[in-house]
Order: C-alpha cells, then sequence, then structure tokens
C-alpha cells in the first residue's frame, strides 16, 4: 500500500509539480526542475533513518535483486572468482528465499560461505550468527524476510568485517543503527513507493573496491560520483518516494512509526496465538513487524488447500486482499507494511474471527 494522502498529493501535481508546468514523469532528470526532488527525497532519507554523514545514498534501477550482485562484484570481486583469485570468501546467513537468492547469485562471484542456516526448521526462526571467519570480504544477512515472516531482533556483531544487509521489507519500519553496516540495500515497492527504484546506503569506505571488469552500470563508485545521475534515473518513483518520506516525518517518523508497527503486529499475533484454527509457524522471539505468515492448524493437505481457498475468496469479498502466502511456500500471509492502517489490520482480525467460528460450527 502507499499512503492515500501520498497519492492524492501526486494525483493533484500530475500535470504541474512544483509550479513548473510540467509532470515528473516529463522532467529532464538534469534539470533544475529535478534536481530539487532527488536532493529532497535524498534529505529526507538521511533525516529519517539518521543515517551518518559518512554514508552515501543512492538511487539505482535493477530492484534489490541486483544488488545481490553489485555487493559481491562490488566488495569481493577484485579478490574473487572473475579475477583470478578466488582468495576471499563471503559470508552469508541463509533465512529463506531472499538470502537463499542472494547467495546463488554471489556464489558467481566470489566463494559463499554459509556461516549459519535456518533451513533445518523451514526458515521459521533466525539463527545464531557465528563471528566472522579473516577471509570474509563482507558478512550478509536479509533482515525481514519477507516470505517467512522472520526478522533479526539484534545486528550481529561482525567487528571489522563490513556487514551488509537486505532491508527491502522493513525499510523505515523502526529505528536501526546504521552505523553497524557496511552496505544497505532496498526495492523501494515494500515500503517506500512505487517499484523501479532500489536505495543502498554504503559507508565511504567501501566504495570503489570493484574490478576493472565490472560493467559501468554495475559500479557504486560512478554512482557516488554521479550522485545517482550516471544515466536516467527512476525520476517518478523518486519523486514519490520522496512524498512518502515527508508524510513519515510529518507523522512524527520512525519513533512513531515503530510504535504503529509493533501495535498493529501484536493485534494480529494475539489473534493467532489465540485462534483454534490457525498458528503463526514462526519462533515467537523472531516474528516480523512487517509480514506474518500463518497456517491452519493440523488438517490434512486436501482439506487445507479447500479450506485456504475458501479463506483467501470470503476475505476477498471483504476486500481483504494479496493474503495468499508467497507461490514458494504456501499458506497465508499479511503484509501489513507502513502505509497499511490499523483499521486493515482490525477488519483482518475480524474477519479471522468470524472465518474460525464458522468453520469450527460446521
Ligand atoms: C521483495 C524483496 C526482494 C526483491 O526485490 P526486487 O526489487 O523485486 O528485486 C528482495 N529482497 C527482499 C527481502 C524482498 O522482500
Amino acid at each position: 500500500m502507499l499512503p492515500k494522502e501520498v497519492l492524492e498529493r501526486a494525483a493533484s501535481e500530475m500535470l504541474d509539480a512544483n509550479g513548473a508546468g510540467q509532470s515528473v514523469m516529463e522532467m529532464s532528470h538534469r534539470s533544475a526542475d529535478f534536481l530539487p526532488i532527488i536532493e529532497k527525497t535524498e534529505r529526507l532519507l538521511r533525516e529519517i533513518l539518521a543515517i551518518p554523514d559518512n554514508y552515501r545514498v543512492l538511487f539505482l534501477q535493477g530492484g534489490a535483486m541486483l544488488q545481490f550482485a553489485m555487493v559481491p562484484i562490488n566488495l569481493a570481486g577484485a579478490a574473487g572468482k572473475l579475477s583470478g583469485g578466488g582468495r576471499k570468501t563471503a559470508a552469508y546467513v541463509d533465512t529463506g528465499v531472499w538470502a537463499s537468492k542472494a547467495i546463488d547469485e554471489a556464489k558467481k562471484y566470489v566463494n559463499v560461505r554459509v556461516a549459519a542456516s535456518s533451513k533445518d526448521k523451514n526458515y521459521s526462526y533466525i539463527p545464531a550468527a557465528p563471528a566472522p571467519e579473516t577471509d570474509d570480504a563482507y558478512y550478509y544477512i536479509c533482515y525481514n524476510n519477507t516470505i517467512f515472516g522472520t526478522t533479526w531482533k539484534n545486528i550481529p556483531e561482525t567487528g571489522k568485517t563490513p556487514l551488509v544487509s537486505d532491508i527491502s521489507s522493513c525499510i523505515a519500519s523502526e529505528a536501526l543503527d546504521i552505523s553497524r553496516f557496511g552496505l544497505l540495500f532496498a526495492g523501494a515497492q515494500k515500503n517506500l513507493g512505487p517499484a523501479g527504484c532500489a536505495v543502498v546506503i554504503i559507508r565511504d569506505d567501501l566504495v570503489g573496491a570493484a574490478p576493472e571488469w565490472t560493467p559501468s552500470m554495475l559500479r557504486y563508485d560512478i554512482y557516488v560520483k554521479e550522485k545517482s545521475l550516471f544515466n536516467t534515473p527512476p525520476c517518478y518513483c523518486i519523486y514519490i518516494m520522496g512524498l512518502v518520506l515527508e508524510w513519515l516525518r510529518d507523522l512524527g517518523g520512525l519513533t512513531v512509526m515503530a510504535e504503529r508497527n509493533r501495535s498493529k503486529a501484536a493485534l494480529l499475533y494475539d489473534c493467532l496465538d489465540a485462534s483454534r484454527l490457525f498458528h503463526s509457524p514462526v519462533e515467537k522471539s523472531c516474528r516480523s513487524l512487517m509480514n506474518v505468515t500463518f497456517v491452519f492448524n493440523e488438517v490434512d493437505g486436501e482439506k487445507r488447500a479447500a479450506l485456504e481457498k475458501r479463506f483467501l475468496s470470503e476475505a476477498a469479498a471483504e476486500g481483504l486482499v494479496n493474503l495468499a502466502g508467497h507461490r514458494l511456500v504456501g499458506g497465508l500471509r499479511a503484509s501489513i507494511y507502513n502505509a497499511m492502517p490499523r483499521e486493515g489490520v482490525e477488519a483482518l482480525v475480524s474477519f479471522i474471527e468470524r472465518f474460525e467460528k464458522n468453520t469450527l460450527r460446521a
């Protein structure tokens, strides 16, 4: 979801943004009309996320998934496989689909060391993170596991080894100590705006280590030098992100947002914990505030599939949509990102309670 206020503001500025006599979609990305827009988005992001001065903020295309390649190439490529080296390793913690995909991609460029995994229990928890080893060029975690509904509650201690994290599905949902990380990235489309842009937050000393063979479009140092304007950036997405960040600032920033998110999630988890029909498959200490997964209690495959189908269609009839679990894991999932109002969660809880009553009576 995007905040309604943001969509209304964008609609009102569709034909004439900031008195420019044109839509943001029509502006040249290097014009005096657009530059203040990208600068404002960066300023707000720095302010709201409390990004320290020794970090650069980049707006890139290719979504979060392009970072699965850019990270190993830029941070470890020079001593990696394609440089005839293979001297370096990169440590990854495997916490589910998005971490696994990052691992598979990184393997093309660097020797990946899976430092820990929660695969043994179908990714229903966050494993303890062992210390890095000396050859690790960086240490990688996926902070919030969108598909399995788990999240890190403590940032692993990695000493001098840069910690890298995919925060696509939790960026700006609560405060995060950026200074503990070397690099963070997020696709915009979960919490910041429409699809088409990825935000990268990179510490100065990690910029500039890309090997010579790196395609220009994949080099952090070029985007840093060109202030994300090496080629045409996703202008409209950057503009909407600015509006979303303004909305976030005006409602009180991350302190207020985190409080709202915690209370929304608690409402739903309390409902599931009290349910006789559903349960949350995730260990309590690792539950995500953004993605709440739930499954039917002990029922056999065929009966469960029929129940899920009925749940989804009856929910849709009440305007409750996008509740199917990810196609790779099944079950049910409510994504309650920043812009989801409390009333949305209340409506879902009320629906779950009624569905349960009707089903158990039948
Ligand atoms: C959605 C998501 C992605 C994929 O993002 P794209 O922008 O589609 O590449 C990657 N990681 C996480 C944690 C996600 O939630």
